[in-house]
């Protein structure tokens, strides 16, 4: 999995192409036409698509890039969506040596019930769970569900790259530094992403060490987000789980 490659689509969504000679795997083709541009502009073949939950963004594409290229179409069990036909649990894991893939199946439910992530490699593609400097909003599950999916992703090592889907970094950042001005890290981060943006370019992947440093949403045990989500709510707010659920519902807000 040494070469993943972002395709852009729609405003701020990212389709990953995993590329291992000439066969590709996408990831969350919420469209397919910039996927079968890039595959034909590169002598590619489509071998596999990823899901990781329902949203049309995210899965779009899947019945146009099936016309095109029959693979299989692996996704969250749990969830109803057309074209699915290798439906994956907690735990499951997808090897496909041509494609030099061997993925774990993470459930990490909130932003949809079902929603699912896959890690491997020290590589993560989580979808709209967890994103660089922030966090799905929490449509489906509830603030406990979302909060055990983001601790799971948070004990990943650090070094694992986070392949979010959306670029929602600076926006983020945002509300990460009105959450916690005084953390001197995200200060950095949100100064490199804002010249990152400023030449259009990605500010993913990023890593869990990185958003263990700057990420409002892993810092629920910060004493500077503890007196935000306190301040938040106009009462003490006490353990992790509760600061993330006032973090989350400020963010929703603001
Ligand atoms: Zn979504
Ligand atoms: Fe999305």
């Amino acid at each position: 999995m040494e070469n993943i490659i972002a395709i852009p689509a729609f405003n701020d969504n990212y389709i990953w192409l995993l590329r291992h000679g000439d066969r590709a795997a996408v990831v969350d083709p919420g469209i397919a036409a910039p996927v079968l541009a890039h595959l034909a502009g590169h002598g590619l073949t489509l071998a596999a698509i990823f899901l990781t939950h329902h949203h049309g963004d995210h899965s779009g594409g899947v019945a146009d890039l099936l016309a095109n290229y029959p693979v299989p179409v692996y996704g969250p069990a749990s969830e109803s969506i057309a074209g699915v036909d290798h439906p994956l649990h907690d735990g499951d894991r997808v090897t496909l040596p041509d494609l030099d893939i061997d993925l774990t199946v993470l459930d990490v439910g909130g932003h949809t019930r079902g929603h699912i992530a896959y890690y491997g490699a020290s590589v993560l593609f989580c979808g709209d769970t967890l994103f660089a400097g922030g966090c799905g909003r929490i449509f489906e599950g509830t603030a406990a569900q979302m909060w055990r999916s983001l601790s799971r992703l948070a004990a990943l090592p650090p070094e694992t790259k986070v392949y979010c889907a959306h670029e929602y970094t600076q926006a983020n950042l945002r509300f990460a530094l009105a959450v916690e001005p005084d953390n001197a890290a995200l200060q950095a981060r949100a100064r490199e992403v804002a010249e990152l943006r400023s030449d259009c370019l990605p500010t993913v992947p990023s890593s869990i060490g990185v958003e263990l440093a700057t990420n409002p949403f892993l810092r629920s045990n910060s004493a500077t987000v503890v007196a935000s989500a306190t301040r938040f709510r106009g009462n003490p707010v006490v353990g992790e789980e509760a600061v993330f659920a006032a973090i989350r519902e400020w963010k929703n807000s603001f």
